[in-house]
């Protein structure tokens, strides 16, 4: 039986499958979705609650780029707060408590309003591939769709294997059916597979919580935003989150039942984040630590479960139920759902080029936690890009690379692609060499051009961002022109600042790098009053933050931009594609293997690649100057 043909087809409805499918549709592509189960387009597997370090900036970098994440969870979020505004703006995030039926019903809805893309609900069981070209899927059902390109973002669905205690049945995640007939499609047809393992929470029932005991966290305010073109204000009220923590008495209560648990006992093979370990791992692993904090996060404003986000677990339910009564304010509740652990099959991405197209399979894009990621974030950031790059080879057009100089974007996905990944890999500012450069903040101004160019931010948004650029650059120029001299009223000024007086002329922007001076202290300094007006009208504007950083931070920028123009030199020497490494006299065993492995599109990748040496790099020029 065959049916329709599309351009695209997407495989899977998470935060991969949703950001592709609606960008190949934004983009002018027919469009098919296609999800095990409808009323799950969107779902949140595990925490609701979208951003947090490193993963704020990629929500906004989604936005910058035309995607949906940022729209969404500003639309649905019931707690909003910036991380890390003590320490320095490389590293502030924004972190937002979605309410998670919301989350999932706003996404549905987005898709299913969006001119071009249909929604399916049915199994994929496999690819349909002629001579090593994608040319459309096939279903449970007998179906044979036929498209152009193939996105797949299955995330933890693949021979997907659940854990609760040393029961174990087969799932996609509690409660949805698992992919087995795709995963052994992937292993039938030589894709590099491996093992990974990710748990989450029991919920609670909020109603048998004792919150008087518990220590209130609440919402910024007024709360910010994700989205470059949300423009403030927030549809749903803001609740807040408690804290409480585990004991002695919980920790024992694991402790005794730890042969029960399916990691001790060695019943789970798959590999889980180091950085995000279950409460047994954290008691077994940190004995020192007398206690272990937990968030008490609110899942929507219509509903009692609650995410007590810090103890993931996959002991038994008894164990659970004992270990959670034990943990004060909680001595009386109720777990809802219990929290487990999910094994499940993840493609090794080494077998992915940087436009997240297969190397074996041309048209054949793979996108999401199928690549070894963990997160909704980064789920989302590859599906976008993946898409673009589907609809792109429709096109016969170059694909979109987005370095690791531009974006976290470009860092994830050249790590997955260069580096590969043996456990679930997220995002952290640690992995990015110019944090400074790529802020929250500045999102827009690094992507939102290439977002319009390829089609996807919208005029009136384009317009926007040129429009906050111009600010920006103005009031910079205009604070760098407002001159002082080392006069009485202004070294009083600056004393009533606790600032040092001036010894020799300064403008503005030379006394906004004093850490001492705000840009609200800049209307007490002795300046024309026409100037004066200018100062207070950009202290109101909304370029306000983004002028102050660049200024106070000028130094740092400037030097990481010259460390960007060394590292994008090296990206500029491309490798020819059919290089045969093992003729190269000079390189190890293990230097060809891993280069033929990885087969790097340049100098500045292979640099990257583990094990691939300076001595090995010197190599690959000598061999690039004789081709030339
Ligand atoms: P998913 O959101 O998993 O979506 C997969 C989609 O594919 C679903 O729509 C499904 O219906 C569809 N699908 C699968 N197979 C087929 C098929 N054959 N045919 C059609 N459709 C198909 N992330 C964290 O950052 N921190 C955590 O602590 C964390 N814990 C987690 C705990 C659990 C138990 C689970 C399940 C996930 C956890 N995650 C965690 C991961 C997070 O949920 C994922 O990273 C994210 O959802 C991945 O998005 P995705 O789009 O790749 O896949």
């Amino acid at each position: 039986m065959t049916q329709d043909q599309f351009d695209v087809i997407v495989v899977g409805a998470g935060h991969a499958g949703c950001e592709a499918a609606l960008a190949a549709a934004r983009l002018g592509c027919t469009t098919l979705l296609t999800v095990i189960n409808a009323d799950t387009i969107g779902a949140m597997s595990c925490n609701p609650a979208i951003g947090g370090l490193a993963k704020g900036q990629l929500v906004r970098e989604i936005d910058a780029l035309g995607g949906e994440m940022a729209k969404n969870i500003d639309a649905t979020s019931i707690q909003f707060r910036t991380l890390n505004t003590s320490k320095g703006p490389a590293v502030r995030s924004s972190r937002a408590q979605a309410d998670r039926l919301l989350y999932r019903l706003r996404m549905k809805a987005v898709i299913e309003k969006q001119p071009g893309l249909s929604v399916k609900q049915t199994m994929v069981s496999g690819l349909i591939v002629d001579d090593g070209t994608v040319c459309g899927i096939t279903t449970s059902l007998g179906e044979r769709i036929i498209g152009k390109a193939v996105v797949v973002a299955t995330g933890t669905f693949l021979n997907g294997l659940v854990h609760v205690g040393l029961k174990n049945f087969s799932a996609g995640r509690l409660g949805d059916a698992p992919s087995r007939k795709l995963a052994e499609w992937f292993r039938s047809n030589g894709f590099e597979m491996g093992r990974m393992k990710t748990g989450t929470v029991p919920r609670l029932d909020a109603t048998t919580i004792d919150y008087s005991q518990l220590e209130a966290q609440h919402s910024d305010y007024p709360p910010a935003h994700f989205s470059f073109s949300s423009g403030g204000g927030y549809t749903l009220p803001q609740l807040p989150c408690y804290i409480t923590y585990t004991n002695e008495k919980t920790h024992e209560i694991i402790r005794n039942s730890i042969t029960e648990s399916p990691l001790y006992a060695g019943v789970i093979q798959g590999v889980g984040a180091r950085y995000c370990p279950s409460i047994e791992d954290k008691v077994m692993r940190f004995p020192e630590k007398d206690r272990h904090q937990i968030f008490v996060e609110p899942e929507g404003l219509d509903t009692v479960e609650i995410y007590p986000n810090g103890i993931p677990t996959s002991l038994p339910l008894a164990t659970q139920q004992a270990m959670v009564n034990s943990i004060k304010g909680f001595e009386k509740a109720k777990i809802i759902r219990p929290g487990y652990a999910i094994e499940y099959d993840y493609i090794d991405p080494l077998g992915l080029h940087p436009s997240l197209e297969t190397k074996m399979i041309r048209g054949l894009f793979l996108a999401g936690q199928i690549n070894g990621t963990s997160g909704y974030e980064e789920a989302a950031a590859q599906g976008l890009v993946a898409s673009i790059n589907a609809v792109r080879y429709t096109r016969n057009q170059k694909p979109l690379v987005i370095d690791r100089s531009q974006a976290y974007i470009g860092v994830l996905i050249d790590d997955l692609v260069t580096c590969g990944t043996k456990e679930p890999y997220r995002l952290f500012t640690s992995r990015a060499e110019y944090r400074l450069l790529l802020r929250e903040d500045n999102a827009d101004a690094r992507l939102a051009q290439t977002g319009f160019d390829i089609g996807l931010v919208t005029e009136e948004n384009h317009k926007r961002y040129v429009a906050k650029q111009d600010a920006i650059t103005r009031g910079i120029q205009l604070l760098e022109n407002i001159f002082l001299r080392p006069q009485q009223a202004v070294n009083e000024a600056l004393a009533a600042l606790q600032s040092t007086p001036l010894k020799q002329k300064a403008s503005l922007a030379d006394l906004l790098r004093r850490p001492e001076i705000t840009m609200g202290c800049l209307p007490s300094l002795p300046i024309a009053p026409e100037e004066l007006a200018a100062v207070e009208a950009l202290e109101k504007s909304g370029a306000r933050n983004e002028i102050v950083l660049q200024i106070k931070f000028k130094g740092y920028i400037d030097r990481q931009q010259e460390q960007v123009s060394r590292f994008k030199k090296m990206e500029s020497v491309l490798l020819p594609k059919d290089i045969d490494y093992s003729s190269l006299s000079g390189l190890s065993n293990e230097v060809v293997e891993k280069l033929t492995r990885v087969q790097p599109v340049s100098l500045g990748q292979a640099s990257r690649i583990s094990g691939v040496t300076p001595a090995a790099i010197s190599v690959l020029q000598v061999h690039l100057r004789k081709l030339k």
